[in-house]
């Protein structure tokens, strides 16, 4: 049971949250190349998935800019990681999906060199939001990723996307099933987030947790 100092605790992070979002987000760059990428003071939270996950419509929806990430209607095509800046305070890296099927080994080699690169030369970076499709639950190719930020002892967290196209039953499923996934992976933080662009499921959870890293 939830008590009433837990409530108020709940009740500050989701404002913190609320405070931190709503702070101007300014595009940075974005990084084509390990040149690419811009220095920083401020911790870092990036955000990867496959293509078509549904993240630049969470990055948009956290932000609650319409037109920051740009929705993709060619999936895979993005092979930059664009940076913004909310005030002050955190870095946003939005990684290139992967995984999508048209893109050649040599295209996939080369989003792993520079995630690898990007992973292995970021100590700003505090946590990797790994994005995943709630309709099909993590899939070996997410799996890889995990493996790969366990290697490079990023912390990541989980957080199942397009939760709106489920039924509760489903939900549950596809929970359970990603928990005992993040379990055998030992960089993965516990909390799972749902979230819906859509509809605005979990997104303001999502901002609680993500303030937590932000500068104060
Ligand atoms: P990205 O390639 O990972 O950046 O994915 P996008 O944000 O471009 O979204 C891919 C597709 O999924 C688009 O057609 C979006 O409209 C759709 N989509 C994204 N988020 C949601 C969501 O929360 N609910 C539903 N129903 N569709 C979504």
């Amino acid at each position: 049971m939830e008590n009433a100092q837990s409530r108020r605790d709940r009740a500050q992070a989701l404002e913190q949250g609320r405070v931190l979002f709503a702070q101007e987000c300014e595009f940075v760059r974005g990084a084509a190349d390990l040149a690419g990428i811009p220095p920083t003071k401020f911790p870092e939270v990036a955000f990867a998935g496959r293509s078509n996950v549904g993240k630049s419509s969470l990055v948009n929806a956290l932000t609650g800019r319409k037109t920051l990430a740009r929705v993709s209607n060619t999936p895979g095509r993005t092979r930059e990681i664009n940076f913004f800046r909310l005030g002050e305070r955190l870095m946003l890296a939005d990684l290139p999906g992967y995984g999508y099927a048209r893109v050649s080994k040599a295209e996939s080699a080369k989003w792993t060199e520079l995630i690898f690169a990007y992973l292995a030369g970021r100590p700003s970076l505090r946590r990797v939001v790994l994005l995943i499709d709630s309709r099909r639950g993590p899939l070996p190719q997410d799996i890889e990723v995990m493996d790969l930020l366990d290697r490079a002892a990023v912390s990541y967290q989980l957080v199942l996307t397009k939760v709106d196209k489920l039924k509760p039953a489903e939900l549950t499923d596809v929970e359970n099933q990603t928990r005992a996934e993040s379990q055998r992976h030992t960089a993965a933080h516990p909390e799972l987030v749902a979230t819906s662009a859509e509809t605005g499921t979990g997104i303001a959870d999502l901002r609680a947790n993500l303030a937590a890293l932000a500068i104060r």
